[in-house]
């Protein structure tokens, strides 16, 4: 996004609408581009009455950035919408993640602060060592050159985003390792991350990771989501 300083008149009403903060006033509308996530929040609030803000389709690597924080933009590089894949929470419907194994999603960045994908890098590298098997279907492994490291792109590295969410699964007696090397890898990081186990429920009903988790005193909330009108083809009782 930028600023015709022509047509700016330093009214400021845009200012409060950046995720970012990326908006500054000096005389006129200043927008920081490395701060700049290309989100569109500035454009779609349609507070500036002198049309200032000028949105451009940006070239490869700054493309990546609208394509993981505007929820409006086609993504051309990855093929793959929205910063994660919706069935990771439906998995009642897809059966993706089996019994015995975890769908892992971690989400790096939230609005306020972002990410840069270098830290998406790391993050994925680490699972990477500890043998995790990224989603196909998701648009960071779709910036990965070799799935098999977890290395993403170098030309996207610097680029900041909204929030990403590298999407993997491993098998669950793997879950304390994998929390482990998160907790570790995310003293490294410079911005938040959340994390997301998936697992289909055992015939008795348990939660498999519940009990793992409790036992190395990882904090946990328990979560479901149901999908009205898909059905639960796969839940019992
Ligand atoms: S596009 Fe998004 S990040 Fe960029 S200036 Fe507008 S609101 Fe801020
Ligand atoms: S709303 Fe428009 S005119 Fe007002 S400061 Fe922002 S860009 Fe300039």
């Amino acid at each position: 996004m930028r600023v015709d300083p022509n047509s700016c008149t330093g009214c400021g009403l845009c200012v409060p609408y950046c995720p970012m903060g990326a908006i500054s006033l000096v005389g006129v509308a200043i927008i920081d581009q490395d701060e700049c996530v290309e989100c569109g929040v500035c454009l779609r609030a349609e507070v500036c009455l002198s049309d200032a803000l000028i949105y451009e389709v940006a070239s490869w690597p700054r493309s990546v950035r609208a394509t993981f924080s505007n929820p409006l933009t086609e993504h051309k590089e990855t093929r793959i919408p929205g910063r994660g894949t919706e069935e990771m929470k439906t998995n009642d419907v897809t059966g993706r993640f089996k019994l015995g194994w975890v769908g892992l999603g971690v989400e790096l960045g939230r609005p306020g602060i972002g990410t840069r994908f270098q830290d998406v890098n790391r993050v994925a590298q680490v699972l990477a060592k500890v043998g995790v098997q990224f989603e196909p279907r998701n648009p960071v492994t779709c910036l990965m050159v070799d799935t098999g490291t977890g290395k993403i792109n170098p030309e996207v590295l610097n680029e900041k985003v909204l929030s990403a969410i590298i999407e993997c699964t491993f098998p669950l007696e793997q879950t304390p390792e994998v929390m482990r090397t998160l907790k570790e890898v995310s003293q490294e990081i410079d911005t938040v991350c959340s994390v997301d186990f998936i697992t289909r429920l055992e015939p008795d009903g348990e939660v498999p990771t519940e009990r793992i988790l409790s036992e190395i005193g990882a904090p946990y909330s328990i979560n479901g989501k149901n999908n009205v009108g898909l059905g639960r083809p796969l839940a019992k009782g």
